[in-house]
């Protein structure tokens, strides 16, 4: 714990990853372990861990990067995850830098600053979890803690040079994350290595009932996965991710990623996700239409800000949520406000949410023949701070090979596979059926 907050002051001025530290609670814990260490088995014992600002934590500011939130200085209580944690003996080191509300791909919508990649800190580290991967690579901490939505824990990963998993949606409870939009949202765990990924993640999932959509189904042991071999794997490549807008350094480390699992004994052949090319749209339609719901409760009463501007009660809601707000959450909350609204509701909402089916029995088609669905996290390497804020349309497209994953709620994720020219980590993302996470870390821990 005490390397941890070092490596935090030598770094994290350039790094920019935390947004709050809980370092005196993380000493007292700490010290607590140290004295029960000797009968102590679990495998987390005293790992020290990052979490990202939109999962609540007791008594330890949670902003979800907002600056309607950066006055929630004393959460209620824990999020069902972190109590996981806590019976794991991991030790909170702080909360770390998301998009605000997770809605992003790079961090710069940040309300308080952007988060750097470590590998060059003239690029973004990718988003909206970018807190959460950077501080992994900069060594801040062993293991943190996102969340994804569209793509948020593997866009990141990708762009950092780490690990990171979307599990199956309904695998780890959604209580006590801040909700974006709720049929997508899915927490998940970011390491440096495959095996530690597959630890983390045995104590996030479980079933919870104070989630409604938290399934109940038998837990394998993923670390036990990792030590199969990918003999027979069958692996499946989606033409249509690798296709023009994939960068040729991405698509030739992908197809050389290929050839080392044929040297491992699997095979793998191209197939097609048709709808692929319409999950974006429908993606911003529905996560937009879920957020104006979710986004609600930010009325300047229950949680947060209230505007000082205010003299009636209207105009304490509107003047709250008007300074509370940045700019894409409020692009998101019109566009799924606007969707919603009869008379529209059946042109766009049920529309995207025929095309959400369609995309999924795409994968369901796929996952007849095959174990898992190979090919790149992202389509390109981090781009450089700045380049894309300013055009919402070309930010949202970076999403584009994350986000049918969540529309079809498979698990998801990514691993390092190489180097850009630039010295920058290019991401290899591995598709798996539903609550087939096993195959996903076994394939993983292959190539690692
Ligand atoms: N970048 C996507 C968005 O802005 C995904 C975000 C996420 O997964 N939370 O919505």
């Amino acid at each position: 714990v005490s390397e941890s907050y070092q490596r935090i002051q030598e770094v994290d001025e350039q790094v920019k990853a935390f947004l709050t530290l809980n370092e005196e609670k993380a000493y007292e814990k700490a010290k607590q372990l140290d004295e029960q260490k000797l009968n102590d088995q679990s495998i987390l014992f005293g790992i020290p861990i990052g979490i990202k600002d939109n999962i609540m934590t007791e008594g330890l500011r949670t902003t979800c990067g907002s600056q309607f939130l950066r006055n929630f200085e004393n959460p209620l209580y824990d999020a069902t995850v972190i109590k996981k944690l806590s019976k794991s003996n991991t030790v909170t080191i702080g909360k770390l830098n998301m998009d605000e509300f997770a809605m992003g791909s790079s961090n710069e919508n940040s309300s308080y600053f952007s988060t750097r990649n470590p590998w060059n800190t003239d690029y973004v580290p990718g988003g909206s979890s970018g807190g959460s991967a950077a501080a992994v690579a900069a060594g801040e901490v062993f293991f943190s803690i996102g969340s994804d939505t569209g793509g948020s824990i593997r866009q990141p990963a990708s762009f950092c040079g780490v690990v990171g998993l979307k599990p199956t949606y309904g695998f780890v409870s959604r209580f006590g994350l801040v909700a974006f939009a709720s049929s997508l949202d899915q927490i998940g765990p970011i390491t440096r290595t495959v095996e530690d990924n597959a630890h983390l993640l045995q104590a996030l999932v479980g079933h919870d009932e104070m989630d409604t959509t938290s399934a109940n189904v038998d837990i394998p042991n993923f670390a036990d996965a990792t030590k199969q071999d990918v003999k027979g794997l069958r692996i499946a490549v989606p033409q249509e991710y690798l296709q023009e807008g994939v960068s040729p350094e991405v698509k030739e480390a992908v197809l050389k990623a290929l050839k080392t699992y044929e040297d491992m004994g699997a095979t793998w052949e191209e197939v097609s996700l048709p709808h692929s090319r319409y999950a974006v749209a429908a993606y911003y339609l529905l996560a937009s239409s879920e957020a104006s719901a979710n986004l609600a409760r930010f009325d300047g009463v229950r949680y947060g800000v209230r505007s000082e501007k205010a003299e009636n009660m209207l105009d304490m809601f509107k003047l709250s949520r008007s300074e509370g707000f940045g700019d894409e959450v409020k692009r998101r909350i019109m566009l799924g406000t606007f969707a919603l609204s009869s008379g529209y509701y059946d042109a766009y909402y049920k529309k995207a949410q025929k095309v959400r089916t369609l995309i999924k029995q795409d994968f369901e088609k796929v996952f007849e023949n095959y174990d898992v669905i190979v090919g790149p996290t992202a389509p390109t390497t981090a781009f450089k701070v700045g380049e894309k804020i300013d055009d919402p349309l070309t930010m949202y497209a970076n999403d584009i090979l994350t986000i049918p994953v969540n529309l079809a709620g498979v698990p998801g994720m990514s691993i390092p596979c190489g180097f850009s020219s630039e010295g920058l980590p290019i991401g290899l993302q591995i598709i798996g059926k539903h609550f087939d996470e096993s195959t996903l870390y076994r394939a993983a821990y292959a190539f690692e």
